[in-house]
């Protein structure tokens, strides 16, 4: 079977698919108030695009599937997308990142569709501070979600984006909730991208400020043994059943054993989070491409992968500006 592997070496199973750039909430640090401008439906790929794309994908390698946005459940029939990606048995996981409004209703198709993992977006245990930095009133749906996910049969993950001044003070708090359930959770480094954000000092809360913070709570912290390819650096309190994580996104410092492309929801291919965009896989579809030519394709562009994203950063005609909403966190 051809893979997709680079020139260092780093070969490449895990797709990230953002299935729409539209979302119910307008987060600080990822869009304006008015939100940003979206596409015109005809230029989303269509599920039956994706579909192609990743049963390709899958054919070369790709074992695991990440489904983001925007935000993926506001966009209509996507429930019947999962369903069809989940008859491909080429995929390990299917994993979803959501902020949780629309999930409740859906938790127990997700579990019969063997949806391994979802990523929920949780940025505050304050509920006036998770409606501020979310621009909207949902902390009760959301904090409603955490809880039937928790009771559920899916692993759940929350991920906090940490904001300097604004919910730092709640880092142990969410270490806190770690205690008697087994949750893993993930702080992000904010990245300066679409939205201007909340932040109201100039400190940046990086990886080893994050860290140093923990540290100076908690004195008996474990680190965990660096899985492969993980996203992040993950510890845990000794003797709580869960665990948290820290996620360089920013820093740049998991770059060495990425195995991650990425496809936004208008179909730019991304060998990295901070390139401009290698190639659109939907014009090439739609000009006619067969599965060949988009294998080939595929394999070329992984092929062009650079080693990290200091340097993809640096090779991109344009400032890192879009929102994580299009790229697809
Ligand atoms: N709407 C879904 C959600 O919020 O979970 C999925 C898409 S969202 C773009 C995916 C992840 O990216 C979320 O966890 C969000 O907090 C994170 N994100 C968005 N903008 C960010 C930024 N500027 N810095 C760090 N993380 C960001
Ligand atoms: Fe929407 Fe997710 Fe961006 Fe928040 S982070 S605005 S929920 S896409």
């Amino acid at each position: 079977m051809q893979k997709l592997t680079d020139k260092f070496g780093r070969q490449i199973t895990y797709l990230r698919l953002a299935v729409t750039d539209r979302c119910n909430f307008r987060c600080q640090y990822c869009m304006p108030a008015h939100g940003i401008d979206i596409v015109d439906r005809k230029d989303l790929l269509s599920f039956k695009e994706m579909y192609r794309i990743v049963r390709v994908l899958s054919e070369l390698g790709v074992d695991k599937v990440r489904l983001t946005g925007g935000e993926p459940f506001v966009r209509r029939d996507f429930m019947n997308f999962l369903e069809s990606l989940a008859f491909n048995d080429k995929l390990k996981s299917i994993n979803l990142t959501s902020n949780g409004v629309l999930i409740g209703q859906h938790i127990s198709k997700l579990e019969s569709l063997g949806i391994t993992n979802i990523n929920l977006s949780i940025d505050s245990l304050n509920k006036d501070k998770f409606n501020k930095i979310t621009r909207r009133d949902s902390f009760d749906t959301v904090y409603k979600t955490l809880q039937n996910l928790q009771n559920s049969k899916i692993n759940l993950k929350l991920n906090v984006v940490v904001i300097s001044g604004v919910n730092t003070d709640e880092i142990i708090d969410f270490i806190e909730l770690t205690k008697t359930d087994n949750l893993a959770v993930r702080f992000i480094e904010e990245m300066p991208f679409n939205g201007k954000g909340l932040r109201t000092t100039n400190k940046v809360w990086d990886k080893n400020t994050i860290l140093n913070h923990v540290q100076s709570h908690f004195k008996d912290i474990e680190t965990l043994p660096h899985k492969k390819s993980s996203t992040s650096n993950n510890y845990k309190v000794n003797g709580y059943k869960g665990s948290f994580g820290i996620i360089p996104a920013f820093t740049r410092t998991i770059c060495h054993d990425c195995n991650r492309i990425r496809i936004t929801a208008t179909g730019l291919f991304k060998n990295c989070l901070f390139d401009g965009g290698i190639f659109n896989v939907r014009d090439f579809i739609r000009g006619g491409a067969s599965d060949d030519d988009l294998k080939n394709m595929f394999v070329k562009t992984v092929g062009q992968k650079l080693k990290n994203g200091f340097v993809a950063e640096a090779a991109r005609e344009n400032n890192v500006s879009e929102s994580m909403s299009t790229i697809g966190g």
